[in-house]
């Protein structure tokens, strides 16, 4: 470790991603890098001997990680792993292995050849659980390829301290796969402030810095670190001076949360009594809990992509059923709405084969691809049928931009449903369908869109950054992608008023939600529902609690005819001093 590299009290601004305070050492993160170069006139039997020393290493790690899962009772993954083991040792790859190292290539090169040699075997037999099995050679042959080159690979990270952890960026499956207890903070280069990373942040109450840009990646590990999350900066190595004020700001805001924590479970009414629904976005059962401990009235977003993440293959209907019975039990008869799987933009799930696209967020995404993989979607669709008997379940299709694609979603939800009744499972009577409206074509169409649902549940994240085409994960862009754009609050006054219109209740469950300043803003636009993390949700029912409905409409009629995010945002707190 080098402190004495860093100035004291090194500042960075970034851009703030998840609220919050927290001061601790930092840990770098670092992507697995496995480039490697194909050579020829190596000894066959010194490389195989390289192979099998990384094979041994593997297994090793990977005996110490099946363990480590089976002592936390995750003996599926448990079980995953020991396939890993088996399959390293199959006599038959040895023996393709053999075959071209005779040809006196590189083990590396003859290694991966093998391996891909397999997985496409695999890939290409009819039976479904077979050919999921080419993932697991693919996963299980990259380790011994890092074992290789001497990389550590990524999923054999472990943080054994509380720290910050500082990384270049994170997928959301590598921020899923990470130890929460152990992690005080984020503090990345790149990514915006909805990005996944950052929204996951959030859910699990972890401040975070995003669009620190590349300095923050030299800060060597152990460097003491200051992280504000609400307002994007960090302050390496600081002073003695610094640390006290920090923490004396930190104690204050942990004593403002037990304030605002008194009243959580308190409905959030407006000084003129008016209950306006606050909701949580969750993304399995724990959340659920978390939501119901920060006084939420329900789910407002449940993002069900997140249990195809950290997998080798795709849920069963089986499994998905379980996954949504244990959010739907938690909530008992609040209501639910889920969303059904969302993948592509910035969530890959390998097994899925989504394919490499130039401009993902504008690609095959979400309800793109069900549509066109309808056995898949069935799946997921009977698990949440069967699901629904008893409770509040309410679905809804992400990503939708046309008539057609929400027509053809409903088509396969009442198909599904036939499958389920005729294999005699029980359903609810009757349950609410929506859209997210996310697309700018989805909220300039909102007046037609209102025969085809129940409910519009407005996604900022994404309608933000289409409408100022202005990439969610890109730091260079983020000071373009604010939702308090009076382009972006007009297109919500647009999908409210013909939401209300048409007699159907209107929602918001991205970031915005939860953002004090747009909070006023969208009370006085009509909005019924409030969807956040549930951590947020003591803080935006104190803020509701602020204001009447009729201040609130008049400070909505005078930010849309502004001209910028910046001066909503003063305008907002301007009419707060006023
Ligand atoms: C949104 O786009 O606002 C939203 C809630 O969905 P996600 O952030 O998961 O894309
Ligand atoms: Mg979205």
């Amino acid at each position: 470790m080098n402190h004495t590299a860093i100035s004291s009290n090194r500042k960075m601004k970034g851009i703030a991603a998840a609220p919050g305070l927290a001061e601790g050492p930092s840990l770098r993160w670092h992507k697995e890098n496995l480039h490697f170069e194909r050579l020829s006139g190596k000894d066959p039997q010194q490389e195989r001997q390289r192979i099998d020393q990384a094979v041994t290493r593997v297994q090793k790690d990977l005996s110490a990680l099946r363990d480590k899962m089976r002592v936390e009772n995750h003996a599926d993954e448990a079980a995953v792993f020991d396939a890993h083991i088996l399959m390293l040792e199959d006599p038959s790859l040895m023996k393709y292995i053999d075959g071209l190292l005779k040809k006196t290539i590189n083990a590396e090169a003859a290694w991966m050849d093998g391996i891909q040699f397999f997985a496409e075997q695999l890939a290409a037999l009819p039976d479904d659980t077979l050919q999921a099995r080419s993932i697991d050679i693919i996963d299980a042959g990259s380790r011994v390829l890092s074992a290789l080159l001497g990389v550590e690979k990524d999923h054999l990270f472990i943080i054994s301290e509380p720290c910050v952890i500082i990384a270049q960026d994170l997928t959301p499956s590598e921020t899923a796969s990470l130890d929460k207890s152990k992690v005080l903070a984020f503090c990345i280069a790149e990514g915006g402030p909805t990005s996944h990373t950052a929204i996951l942040a959030r859910a699990y109450g972890i401040p975070a810095v995003v669009g620190l840009g590349e300095s923050v990646l030299s800060l060597p590990d152990g460097t003491q670190m200051l992280v504000d999350g609400t307002s994007g900066q960090i302050i390496a190595n600081p002073d003695q001076w610094t640390i006290q004020s920090f923490t004396q700001r930190k104690n204050m805001e942990e004593k403002k949360g037990a304030i605002e924590y008194q009243l959580a479970q308190e409905p959030a009414a407006t000084r003129d009594g008016i209950s306006v629904e606050v909701v949580a976005n969750v993304s399995n059962s724990g959340e659920a809990e978390s939501a119901i401990f920060y006084g939420a009235e329900g789910i407002g977003l449940f993002r069900t992509e997140f249990l195809f993440l950290k997998r080798q293959y795709e849920p069963s209907e089986e499994e998905q059923l379980q996954a949504y019975r244990q959010v739907l039990d938690v909530m008992e008869k609040r209501p639910v709405v889920v969303r059904t799987i969302d993948v592509g933009g910035d969530k890959d799930i390998p097994y899925l084969n989504l394919g490499k696209e130039d401009n993902p967020f504008l690609g095959w995404r979400a309800v793109r691809m069900c549509l066109e993989r309808p056995e898949f979607f069935k799946v997921q669709l009977r698990a949440l049928w069967r699901a629904s008997q008893g409770h509040d379940l309410r679905i809804m299709f992400p990503m939708i931009a046309t008539l057609e694609e929400v027509r053809k979603a409903k088509a396969l939800l009442m198909e599904a449903h036939r499958e389920v009744v005729q294999a005699r499972h029980k359903v609810a009577e009757k349950i609410q369908v929506g859209i997210m409206v996310e697309t700018p074509s989805a909220a300039i169409m909102a007046d037609r869109f209102v025969r085809e649902v129940n409910f519009f549940s407005i996604g900022t994240n994404d309608l933000t950054q289409y409408t100022l085409a202005a990439d969610r994960d890109n730091p260079k862009v983020a000071h373009l992608g604010d939702p308090c754009h009076p382009a972006v609050l007009r297109q919500i006054k647009m999908v409210i008023d013909s939401g209300h219109a048409a007699g159907i209740w209107v929602g918001v469950c991205g970031e915005m939600a939860s953002d004090p300043d747009a909070i006023p803003v969208l009370l006085g636009l009509g909005l019924d529902e409030f969807s956040m993390a549930p951590s947020a949700i003591p803080h935006a029912k104190y803020i509701l609690r602020q204001w009447s409905t009729s201040q609130a409409r008049q400070l909505a009629e005078q930010v849309l005819d502004l001209d910028s995010a910046a001066s909503v945002r003063q305008r907002v707190r301007d009419f707060h001093v006023e």
